[in-house]
Parts: C-alpha cells; structure tokens; sequence
C-alpha cells in the first residue's frame, strides 16, 4: 500500500521526521509531498524543501520526496496510493484535519485519511515554532536536523544562536531586556 504524506514542511522538523519513519514502517511506500502553494510565503523554496527532506530521510529506503500541486486527492490517485497520513498534536490538529478528511471523501472515496498520533516529545513543534524561535535567536538545533538548522540560521543570519535551549544560560539578563528597549 503506498501512502502520501502531504504538506508545507517549511521546513521539515524532528516532528514530521518521527512520523515519516514511522510510516514508512506501516506501508510499502510513502511519499512525502511538498504541496506547491501559490498563496504562502515560504521561507524556503520547493527545490529547497525537496533537498531538505530528500537529505533527512536517505536512510529510509521506502521513502520517495516530490512535490505536487492541486488537490491532495488527485495526486494521490496520479501514485495509485490509498492512503493519505496525517499527524495529530492536539485537538486543534483535530478538528481542522477531520474537516479536511472529510472534504477529501467527498471527493474521492477510494482514498483513506489515516491519522498518526505525534510522540509526545514533539507534541509542540510545528514550523511556524522552529522559525519563530530561529528569528529571535534562539537554538533550534533540538528541533530539526543539523542541516536544516543551518539552512535557517543561514536564513536569519544567525551564526552563533544561543548555546543551550534548556539551560537558564541561554535567557538574556532581564536588565539586558529593558536596556535594549529603552535603547
Ligand atoms: P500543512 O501546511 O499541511 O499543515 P505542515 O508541514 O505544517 O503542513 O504539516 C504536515 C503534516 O504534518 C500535518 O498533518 C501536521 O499535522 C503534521 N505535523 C506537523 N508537525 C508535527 C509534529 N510535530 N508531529 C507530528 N505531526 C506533525
């Protein structure tokens, strides 16, 4: 059975790195598919993001990287896959993705949507987060692969982010904060 597993991934991160290698466990095949979406500002171009995924899973031998545009369903059929994975964080995950399983039924119903839980240690990570946190420069190095950091850092021209996420190091002074905003 082969499966689709669709999305911005602007960029990747260990969340949906997690969930492709478990998938690429459940089905023959998965297909992770960058949705080419003319309404979005990405940070990272399609080319990019088909490297940057391309590069994370070359140990998974099952895996395939493309992009696509146009309805999720409609490529899906163009692979012959089935399945179409989805991952859920929290409820707000929920209700948007059922919505979206829905509509893809009305509009195919040879293709289901099938759901994988997030494991717990990235339950909060999502893109939007790695980019917020890369911007204001902190150390998204425990959030994404080493290569992709430095995609981003190189981004944001951050070359020496804060050293330690979890270390009270890493939070500047609370006299620093102030003399910066008067400033
Ligand atoms: P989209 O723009 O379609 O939301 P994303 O790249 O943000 O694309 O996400 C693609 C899929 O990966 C979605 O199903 C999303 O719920 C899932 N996902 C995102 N982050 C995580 C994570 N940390 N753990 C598990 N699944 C995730």
């Amino acid at each position: 059975m082969i499966a689709i597993y669709p999305g911005s991934f602007d960029p990747i991160t260990l969340g949906h790195l997690d969930l492709i290698q478990r998938s690429s466990r459940l089905f023959e095949q998965v297909i992770v598919a960058v949705l080419r979406n003319p309404n979005k500002m990405p940070l990272f171009s399609v080319e990019q993001r088909l490297d940057q995924i391309r590069l994370s899973t070359e140990h998974l031998p099952n895996v395939k990287v493309d992009s696509f545009d146009g309805l999720t369903v409609n490529y899906a059929q163009m692979q012959q896959a089935q399945v179409l994975i989805r991952g859920l964080r929290a409820v707000s995950d929920f209700e948007v993705e059922l919505q979206m399983a829905h509509t893809n039924k009305t509009l195919s119903t040879q293709i289901e949507t099938v759901f994988l839980a997030t494991s717990n240690e990235y339950s909060f990570l999502s893109s939007s987060v790695v980019k917020e946190i890369a911007r204001f420069g902190g150390s998204i190095d425990h959030l994404v692969p080493p290569h992709i950091a430095l995609d981003i850092y190189q981004c944001y021209n951050q070359k020496s982010p804060m050293l330690n996420p979890i270390s009270t190091e890493a939070i500047p002074p609370l006299k620093n904060i102030s003399v910066e905003r008067e400033a």
